[in-house]
């Protein structure tokens, strides 16, 4: 019989945070081997729970939230997340320019499957979180990707997404906070990115999902903030600033320039249709989050939960030879580089299997993010400290026995000894 075989509009859509790595996580759990997580930036099962008020607020309009809502959402949250755009300081939006999603994601998808055409470029950052990749690619138009510069703290290469645009690039996804590096971008450079895509004439597709998680005193500026005649659609939820990764509740803000835009809006109009409405239940904590003080404060201040694992990530990886990491300033990620000289690693997959296999340690490996180079990991502070300390020293004997089967010898930090001989694992 014939194969059923998936879509070819499939062919170059790629979510490695859930791939072929994690499938083999999951069947050495049904084994009854127990795996360090260090893969996935979803807060509940590390203990970081949802604020009361949203959860009490949720389960008493249960019983009334089983229809289905206008298809961008129930006006309350969308006037909430109006005056979260007061906060942040973007101009004239109205609940018609609000759409509230089954989490950020479906919103993504969905902005670009209003705009790109076959052929149509989206400047996408690398590395990437992979969803706008896939989403440019699945909805018919081609991610080209511009470098994130890791010598200026992971901040995007202005030169480098000049040099990408070509005249069919429609837009420029702009992820700042940044997963997976951590970076929080100042003004001056979300100022630069705002004068290409005027000069140009691109749509920016900004992703502040990590707006509040920021470490260090550090504050957030949304680039939609900085421009009225520039197109901006702008991405936020609660699942990270409000521990509520499950309740699936995002929304898209349209802002900016829209007066070229009526055809693209009655796109996105259409396609919010198409899917009915988002969830209601996760529509109705939106309104409680934004109006609430719980926030993620807390947990990023000094001493606070999330602010000593990232300070004690960050130590350990930074102590083990050959390994390097810019200090995230937000988000719940680092992106740490491995020496190619000490860690010769040809296939990152393979070598995140090979971590898994014999350290039980899940991690993502870097390509999984449009990084080019197998000589990158992305893993989550979000494990506690003792669980951080563990995971951490059996990634550091991985590494150290790595490099002694490729033949390269460290001694105190350095790299003394070279033969040129390739890994073989031997268990
Ligand atoms: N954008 C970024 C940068 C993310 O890291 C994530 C999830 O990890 C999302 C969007 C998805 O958010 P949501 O849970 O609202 O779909």
């Amino acid at each position: 019989m014939k194969p059923i075989t998936k879509s070819r509009k499939l062919a170059d859509v790629f979510y490695d945070i859930r791939g072929p790595v994690l499938d083999l996580a999951r069947k050495m759990e049904d084994e009854g081997q127990e795996i360090l997580k260090l893969n996935i930036g979803n807060l509940a099962p590390f203990g970081f729970e949802p604020p009361d008020e949203i959860v009490r607020e949720m389960a008493a309009n249960l019983s009334k939230a089983s229809g289905y809502t206008d298809s961008k959402g129930l006006i309350g949250p969308r006037e909430a997340v109006v005056r979260y755009c007061g906060e942040k300081k973007i101009r004239g939006v109205t609940v018609e320019d609000v759409y509230l999603g089954n989490g950020a994601s479906e919103l993504i998808t969905m902005s670009l499957n209003a705009l790109l055409d076959s052929g149509d470029e989206l400047l996408v950052p690398a590395p990437d979180y992979p969803l706008w990749t896939g989403a440019a690619s699945l909805s018919g138009g081609r991610p080209v990707h511009y470098i994130c510069d890791e010598s200026s703290e992971w901040l995007p290469d202005l030169d480098d997404i000049r040099r990408k645009i070509t005249p069919r690039t429609r837009g420029i996804v702009v992820i700042n906070p940044n997963n997976p590096t951590g970076a929080l971008y100042p003004p001056e450079l979300l100022l630069g990115i705002v004068e290409i895509a005027r000069e140009h004439e691109l749509i920016v597709f900004a992703d502040e999902i990590y707006d509040k998680t920021l470490f260090d005193g550090h504050t957030h500026k949304s680039i939609a903030s900085l421009a009225d005649d520039v197109l901006f659609i702008t991405f936020n939820g609660l699942s990270k600033n409000y521990r509520s990764c499950g309740y699936r509740a995002g929304w898209m803000i349209v802002s900016g320039d829209r007066s070229r835009a009526g055809d693209y809006i009655e796109g996105l109009n259409m396609l919010a249709s198409m899917r009915l409405c988002a969830n209601t239940p996760g529509q109705l904590a939106i309104e409680t989050a934004l109006s609430g003080q719980h926030r993620i404060e807390d947990l990023v201040a000094p001493g606070g939960r999330l602010c000593r694992q990232r300070d004690l990530a960050y130590e350990l990886l930074s102590q083990i030879p050959g390994v390097s990491v810019v200090k995230p300033k937000a988000a719940l990620y680092m992106f740490p580089r491995l020496d190619p000289e000490i860690y010769p690693i040809e296939d990152d997959q393979q070598f995140a299997c090979e971590l898994l296999r014999k350290e039980k340690v899940l991690i993502v490996q870097g390509t999984g993010f449009n990084w080019k180079h197998a000589d990158r990991f992305r893993m989550v502070f979000l494990p506690d400290e003792t669980v951080l300390e563990t995971a951490i020293s059996r990634i550091a004997r991985f590494l150290e026995q790595y490099a002694e089967n490729a033949g390269r010898y460290i001694d105190q930090g350095n790299l003394v000894a070279h033969t040129g001989v390739e890994p073989v694992f031997r268990d």
